[in-house]
């Protein structure tokens, strides 16, 4: 299949270079300059495996001014907060045959897409996937090769043939898919586990691993299950697991399968971008807000969130008025001397 990576990300990387290797023509399109030309000046990307075995991969980039390809699909991996402008930038080449694909987390996402895409062309998908993204130029796949899973599921709930074989290709890179039969509950179930996993450790700055193994885990992430639960059932939303099942993946994930791994969440906030918070337990809390239920937890961890990122925010700030204080006071030794 043709494909072009809507998001040279972490995942957009590990995806599209992935479904390259597995025979495909894939099309990356960034507007991050600096990674930008890092790849141009490395002639590719450095790909890690659990940070070892850093070798060089070839890509083919382009920026959304410069693309004029016409691939079956896009692949869409933004940070939900970059999705519309990546979409103004692109939307030149969009076209009534072509297909969208996302795992991207959180919600919000969907109708967007549906502005530039119609129902029977969107297909959307939650990883179970581990990626980091080091710096400009590299990436990290978290797991050994195979490692990780993904649930995904058309918009109209019907496999059509190009869907099909999406799924067969996502197979043959080893994504490990599973089609479900429920578009929104699957997509909830996964905006739910976030809500859980990646704020906590967001907040308290902690690997998956010692959240899981705290002995309040289940109490802090039973409180949130329920209200996101409550809510998916008056908004009628079927989720695919049960609250126990999602309980128990919780404590999987975090304690046998990514103990050391910090979420992508906490990765931005160390990096001082945004988070995609408002798009997971906000989302929750406004949906609770639409079906008159107060979701008080999810509320509270939203504004929690937000303050750990203001609190580095201000933190980067007074570091960078020391150092400039440093400097001139050095400048004005050197001058007295
Ligand atoms: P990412 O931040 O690595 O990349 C998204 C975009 O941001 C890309 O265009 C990238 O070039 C750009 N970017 C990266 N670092 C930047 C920086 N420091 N400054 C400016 N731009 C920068 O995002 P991702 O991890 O690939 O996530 C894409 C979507 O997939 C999100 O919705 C995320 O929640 C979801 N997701 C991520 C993972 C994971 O393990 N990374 C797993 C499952 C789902």
């Amino acid at each position: 299949m043709k494909f072009a990576m809507i998001g040279a990300g972490a995942m957009g990387l590990r995806y599209g270079i992935l479904l390259q290797e597995a025979g495909n023509d894939v099309t990356f399109i960034d507007t991050w300059q600096p990674h930008i030309d890092k790849i141009r000046e490395q002639g590719g990307v450095y790909v890690m495996r659990d940070h070892k075995d850093r070798h060089l991969t070839k890509i083919k980039l382009e920026t959304p001014e410069t693309f004029d390809g016409h691939p079956d699909m896009f692949i869409f991996f933004t940070k939900q907060m970059q999705l519309q402008d990546y979409l103004d930038r692109c939307q030149h080449f969009f076209h009534k045959d072509q297909y969208a694909f996302t795992a991207m987390n959180g919600m919000g996402h969907i109708e967007k897409l549906q502005k530039y895409f119609a129902d029977d062309k969107i297909i959307g998908a939650t990883a179970l996937i581990a990626t980091v993204l080091p710096g400009p130029g590299e990436v990290d796949f978290m797991g050994k090769r195979g490692a990780g899973k993904m649930n995904m599921c058309p918009l109209n709930e019907k496999p059509d043939a190009t869907c099909k074989e999406l799924f067969n290709q996502l197979q043959k890179a080893q994504m490990n898919p599973t089609l479900t039969d429920d578009f929104t509950g699957t997509l909830m179930t996964k905006v739910i586990f976030n809500s859980v996993i990646n704020t906590i450790c967001t907040m308290f700055e902690l690997p998956m691993g010692e959240f899981g193994n705290f002995p309040g885990a289940y109490q802090m992430g039973r409180q949130l299950i329920d209200e996101a639960y409550d809510i998916c059932a008056r908004a009628g939303i079927k989720l695919v697991s049960s609250r126990d099942e999602e309980m128990a993946a919780l404590d999987h994930n975090t304690r046998i399968d990514m103990p050391l791994h910090y979420p992508s969440m906490y990765q931005d906030m160390t990096k001082d971008r945004p988070t995609e918070v408002d798009y997971i337990n906000g989302y929750i809390a406004d949906l609770g807000r639409k079906y008159h239920y107060e979701a008080s937890t999810h509320l509270f961890v939203t504004q929690a969130v937000h303050l750990a990122e203001i609190h580095r925010q201000n933190l980067a700030k007074q570091r960078a008025i020391k150092a400039k204080q440093t400097e001139t006071q050095t400048a004005e030794q050197a001058q007295t001397a």
